[in-house]
């Protein structure tokens, strides 16, 4: 059995873990960090499949975690790309309601953005038709984010593996199995690999819940899968959108509603994603991965949610629940640009899903970031979106409110 000391193990090499990574050596607290991931490649999951919008900090109720992180974050990660010469679309986002009735939800985006930190202001028809000459004006108002920027987050991840690894981080991919002895402070790698650690940090997405099950921690939490499906624009459609085209949205979930996001890279303009309720947490394609038994489970759980109506759940289900169909899907997309049609679009093979967190006691929707501590470990459980925006910000909050204070002197 082959040993590996290290000060900090990381379990999964998404944003999460590899941003509180690299905080914990920018700050100099330590640079025996290992970070195990069980696929091949870093990215592979909602880190590497994400639209890759850097949020304004426009949405989160003032005072949440993500408010605390998510303008500071995004600065960061601005910053830290730009001084590596990684592309970034500075194209900005415009907010619509796509009903009359909601426009009054605009001044509460507003205000929740202003206390946020946010840089966003009204705009009125005249000024959203420049934005998007096609949008659907139905109340004559919107809101301008001119500093929502798109970038490609694979670049992100790629980077800063790169830069982990010069100075020492070891990261130890396509760690399938791993079996955590508590009393001896290690796990065992199915690679006959022993790795004996001072602190646990579980950034593992998906399973985020599964791995703070095994340290005892997060019992009434489970991670509910929702798939995000995106579409794209033709290359002959008639649209130009070159910026952000977002929904008001449902305030009851953390969904965003379908919208436009033109890429980092090329001209593509993807729409989406969905949040439909996904049969398996790797359930990327319509048979692929599916998990039965979690699947009875999980939409019974959705089921008393919606007979229940717990915090408005049910207009989520009429409005959201059912994109994956393709006229479902067109008929939010008409909604942002009302003369789009079917043959206008075509199906992305991009796809991704989200590591929503419910409390099974509560019967509540988790909607911020949530770090829970256990003995020697920090389990970050929901790391929904912005988590890629907020990445920098929300490792050093993670660093500073939980690791820490829970260092055993
Ligand atoms: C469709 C979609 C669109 C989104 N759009 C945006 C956006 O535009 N802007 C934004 O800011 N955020 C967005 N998000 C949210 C953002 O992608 C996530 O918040 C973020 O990527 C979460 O990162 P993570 O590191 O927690 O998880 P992940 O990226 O899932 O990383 C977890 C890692 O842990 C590994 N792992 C899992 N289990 C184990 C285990 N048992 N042992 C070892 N390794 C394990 C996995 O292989 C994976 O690499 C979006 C998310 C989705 C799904």
């Amino acid at each position: 059995m082959e040993n590996k000391n290290c000060d900090y193990l990381i379990i999964g090499g998404g944003i999460v873990g590899l941003s509180i990574a690299n905080q914990l050596l920018q700050r100099k607290i330590t640079n025996k960090i290992i970070i195990i991931d069980k696929e091949a490649e870093l990215g592979l999951h909602s880190s590497g499949r994400n639209s890759g919008v850097l949020h304004a900090g426009i949405y989160y109720e003032p005072g949440s975690l993500k408010a605390k992180v998510c303008v500071s974050g995004a600065n960061r990660l601005k910053e830290w790309m730009s001084e590596r010469g990684l592309k970034i679309n500075k194209c900005g986002k415009l907010i619509i309601p796509q009903k009359k009735e909601l426009d009054p939800q605009l001044d509460n985006l507003f205000n929740r953005g202003k206390k946020n930190g946010a840089l966003i202001d009204f705009v009125n028809a005249k000024e959203i038709e420049k934005i998007v000459p096609e949008a659907n004006i139905t109340s004559g108002r919107g809101i301008w984010s001119p500093n929502t920027y798109v970038v490609n987050p694979l670049d992100v991840i790629n980077q800063l593996k790169k830069e982990l690894e010069e100075a020492g981080v070891k990261i130890v991919r396509n760690v399938k199995n791993w079996t955590f002895n508590r009393n001896l402070s290690s796990i065992n790698l199915d690679q006959n690999i022993q790795i004996n650690f001072g602190y646990v940090i579980n950034s593992a997405g998906l399973y985020a819940d599964q791995v703070a099950h095994k340290f005892d921690v997060g019992k009434d939490y489970k991670i509910i899968p929702f798939k995000g499906i995106y579409w794209k624009l033709r290359n002959n459609s008639p649209f130009k959108i070159d910026v952000n085209l977002y929904p008001v949205p449902d305030l009851n979930v953390p969904f965003l509603g379908v919208h436009f996001t033109p890429n980092a890279l090329n001209n593509a303009v993807s729409i989406g994603p969905t949040a439909v309720p996904a049969l398996g947490r790797e359930n990327y394609n319509i048979f692929q991965n599916i998990q039965p038994i979690n699947a009875i489970f999980d939409l019974s759980f959705l089921g008393q949610q919606y007979f229940l109506n717990k915090e408005g759940f049910r207009k989520y289900v009429h409005d959201q629940a059912l994109q994956g169909f393709p006229l479902l899907f067109l008929k939010a997309a008409q909604e942002l640009i009302p003369k789009i049609k079917y043959f206008h679009i075509e199906p992305s093979k991009k796809v991704g899903l989200r590591a929503q967190l419910f409390n099974l006691r509560e019967k509540t929707i988790v909607k911020d970031f949530l770090c829970i501590n256990g003995t020697q470990s920090t389990h970050i459980v929901n790391s929904i979106s912005p988590a890629f925006t907020a990445s920098f910000s929300f490792a050093d909050f993670v660093i500073d409110n939980y690791i820490l204070p829970n260092l055993i002197k």
